[in-house]
């Protein structure tokens, strides 16, 4: 089977989006860096940027993977049962695609769910009660999760939660100000009518100013969720290229049934919009509509 797959660890379109859509919050922070560097002389913010820029390859060394992966992640490692089990379930995986097994480091994520994750460069995580599941199950959610490895998502994902976090501060910030200029020209506005249309004045400029900056970071939430969104289809996609297709969509099913999307109907849009899962039926609709594709059946 797909040995196809072997050489194909490269960054996949939506991983590629992601790190576009991040670009303004990813300038951002480097901006911000370097002029934090420049309080000690352009030497200082010279070696602070390139210091901040290399730090990035620090996140893929693997005892820092250890540390992310306990500290940040909040994994422990198998038991001796669990990885027994495990082991042959992610061999199995592996093996259909065609990549070693032994290249990931395998984790158990403390949780009452079913579920599974992928991380970094080679973390792959599963909760107790999903590797209790029957094997074919359980090798469903594993083949998902190594799609998103093979497709470079979780390393992608890494590096911009990392390189974004000074843009990230900067954005709640900008969420800040705008707040609070908000609530100055609201209370200003009741106190006299002069006063408050000098503010809007005053507070149009500073937004105008601050526009070219400000939008591109406010936006970049919303675009990269988005592009989440779809490497979660396109792990979906690997999934069932591997021979897992059946054994996903039972699983997504059953998801369906627990109310999963029931519950996200009656979320807001704002967290609609931010959120880094596509609805259950869009999921079971694509695994359809790709299963039938491939067996000739035009709809
Ligand atoms: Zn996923």
């Amino acid at each position: 089977m797909p040995q196809q797959f072997a050489a194909r660890r490269r960054i996949d379109v939506p991983a590629a989006v992601s790190v576009l859509v991040c670009l303004p919050a990813l300038l951002t922070s480097a901006l911000i860096v370097w002029l934090i560097g420049t309080l000690g002389g352009t030497m200082i913010a010279l070696i602070g940027l390139l210091g901040w820029l290399a730090s990035g390859a620090l996140a893929f060394v693997g005892t820092a993977e250890e540390i992310l992966a306990t500290s940040l992640f909040r994994l422990r490692r198998p038991t001796p049962y669990e990885t027994a089990t495990f082991t042959s379930l992610w061999t199995r995986v592996c093996n259909r695609a065609g990549i070693d097994p032994a290249s990931f480091t395998l984790w158990i994520e403390e949780h009452d769910d079913v579920n599974a994750s992928a991380t970094g460069g080679h973390i792959v995580a599963i909760t107790p009660r999903a590797l209790r599941m029957p094997p074919p199950l359980a090798e469903a959610l594993l083949a998902h999760e190594l799609g998103h490895h093979l497709k470079n998502h979780t390393s992608v994902t890494l590096l911009i939660s990392w390189y974004a976090l000074p843009g990230r501060t900067a954005f709640r910030a900008i969420r800040a100000i705008l707040a609070l200029i908000t609530r100055v020209g609201v209370g200003l506005l009741s106190e006299g009518f002069l006063v408050g249309i000098a503010f809007i004045f005053v507070a149009g400029f500073v937004t105008i100013v601050i526009a070219p900056y400000a939008i591109p970071i406010l936006v970049m939430p919303f675009l990269h969720a988005a592009s989440r969104r779809f490497e979660e289809l396109q792990a979906d996609d690997v999934a069932l290229q591997l021979g897992y297709g059946g054994e996903l969509r039972a699983i997504l099913s059953h998801d369906l049934d627990s109310g999963v999307d029931a519950r996200r109907q009656r979320e807001s849009t704002y967290s609609r919009l931010l959120a880094t899962h596509p609805s259950v039926t869009k999921r079971i609709t694509r695994l359809d509509t790709r299963t039938a594709t491939s067996m000739g059946i035009r709809r």
